[in-house]
């Protein structure tokens, strides 16, 4: 039986001086309670009180070199050693801009920052610079980061559902503190839904400054885009000269080297990347057309930022480019047969164990729900999981040496072999029992 007694007690010590105990708000929930790791390497982290866990929760999303990578460190270490940021220009900027455009097919150019909060504030910026129009439409149970001009709420399903019952056309502030009047120009709609979006874009189309959406939902449900909707999406933003902006901060590099965009084929005008793009450092880019960076080229949208473009986010950057491309087709090909052979189990077990799931997988990335369904493809269905079974699944596969986010979203690194995938269908297959026995 394994204990959590030292995580609790550094819990409870960080809470007299860290607001909330943890550094994110989401981190809190994890039970039986938030971890505290003593060292990381490959997919195996090792906790506080000595557990071990094969991890599928990869940082939410940044580690898709797993942890401690010999070959990434050696390459950030080497970067560091000649000065870690200059608030001057160096090579590693041009270098990895470079790599951007040939990697990212939309971008003709791209802009460094921090965070994929960063990013999507910038590209709302230059969308609203290039249309001169004001309003953004966004998607219920898409996530674009924290900040107060685009946050309606947490990818949680009860703050979740306060969002979802309110009118399209009053969005409430995610958070207290939220300013009242930042989402006076966001209009929230459903997804994957082309009537709603056409009618809509077409009576507003005067106001519209920009369309940002996951390419897929991976903030809630991990759901694939119905055919023909991102296309939609692109066909009249064109026409009616808004910005699509794809937010792929958890999909790039992620599906290809390309992200969505570049494995589906569509151009949207600006797209956000971070998470993989750092493998764990902070790093993020806006990439995009020509013209709407032009905006930047003559100064008129500003874009700040003390360690924009610093050397170790650069050379991080550029090492998990390298990393992942070098051998392109075999990397990505490893990661996602073994996210197949894993959901490919993990349904099998559902129906040895009689129980009702749905697993949405693309590339190495899945999520994984209780839900009395054949198929999610829409964020209401994905609203009738039942979390409390999953949040207690994922707490029992703790027990079990495998670490998975308590919401449902699994990835798969480079670094995840066939032997950990068999080591955890196993655990799941003992988790289910515990679970059925339980209720
Ligand atoms: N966009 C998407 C799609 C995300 O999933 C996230 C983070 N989960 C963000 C933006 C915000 O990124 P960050 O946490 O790096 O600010």
């Amino acid at each position: 039986m394994r204990t959590y007694e030292k995580s609790r007690a550094k819990l409870a010590e960080a809470k007299q001086v860290l607001a909330g105990g943890v550094a994110s708000t989401l981190r809190g929930s994890m039970k039986p309670t938030p971890l505290y790791v003593e060292s990381a390497s490959g997919v195996m982290v090792k906790d506080v009180d000595g557990n071990e866990y094969i991890d599928y929760q990869l940082a939410y999303g940044p580690l898709i070199l797993g942890h401690a990578h010999p070959g990434f460190n050696e390459k950030v270490s080497r970067a560091m050693a000649k000065g870690i940021t200059y608030g001057l220009q160096h090579d590693g900027e041009i270098e990895l801009a470079r790599r951007l455009t040939e990697v990212l097919p939309c971008a003709d150019k791209v802009v460094l920052s921090g965070s994929g909060t960063e990013a999507v504030m910038l590209a709302l910026r230059l969308a609203r610079a290039y249309t001169g129009k004001q309003k953004v439409v966004r998607f219920h149970g898409h996530y674009h980061g924290w900040s107060d001009s685009i946050f309606t709420s947490f990818p949680s399903p009860d703050m979740m559902q306060k969002a979802t019952s309110a009118a399209a056309d009053s969005v409430p502030p995610g958070t207290k503190g939220q300013s009242e009047h930042s989402l006076e120009d966001v209009i929230l709609l459903p997804w994957n839904e082309p009537e709603t979006l056409e009618r809509t874009l077409r009576e507003h189309a005067g106001h519209i400054a920009a369309v940002i959406s996951e390419p897929v939902m991976c903030n809630s449900g991990c759901i694939l885009p119905l055919p023909g909707y991102l296309e939609k999406i692109r066909e009249l933003t064109r026409e009616l000269n808004i910005v699509f902006i794809m937010d792929e901060v958890i999909t790039g590099f992620r599906l290809s080297p390309g992200g969505a965009h570049g494995r589906f084929g569509i151009m949207p005008d600006l797209v956000t990347v971070g998470k993989a793009l750092g493998g764990g450092i902070a790093v993020s880019a806006v990439g995009g057309r020509k013209e709407l960076f032009a905006l930047i080229d003559s100064e008129q949208v500003s874009h700040l930022g003390t360690l924009n473009g610093n050397g170790v986010a650069t050379s991080s950057a550029l090492a998990v480019l390298e990393l992942l491309t070098e051998n392109n087709a075999a990397v990505y090909d490893k990661m996602e047969s073994n996210t197949i052979k894993l959901v490919i189990g993990i349904r099998e077990l559902f129906s040895k164990h009689g129980l009702r799931g749905v697993v949405n997988q693309i590339g190495p990335v899945f999520h994984f729900m209780f839900i009395d369904e054949d198929e999610v493809t829409h964020f209401d269905t994905f609203q009738k999981r039942n979390s409390a079974r999953y949040a207690k699944f994922a707490e029992l596969m703790l027990e079990e040496g495998v670490l998975v986010r308590p919401n449902g979203l699994w990835y798969v690194s480079t670094v995840h072999e066939t032997a950990h995938i068999e080591q955890t269908l196993q655990a799941i297959d003992r988790v289910f029992v515990r679970l059925t026995e339980g209720g």
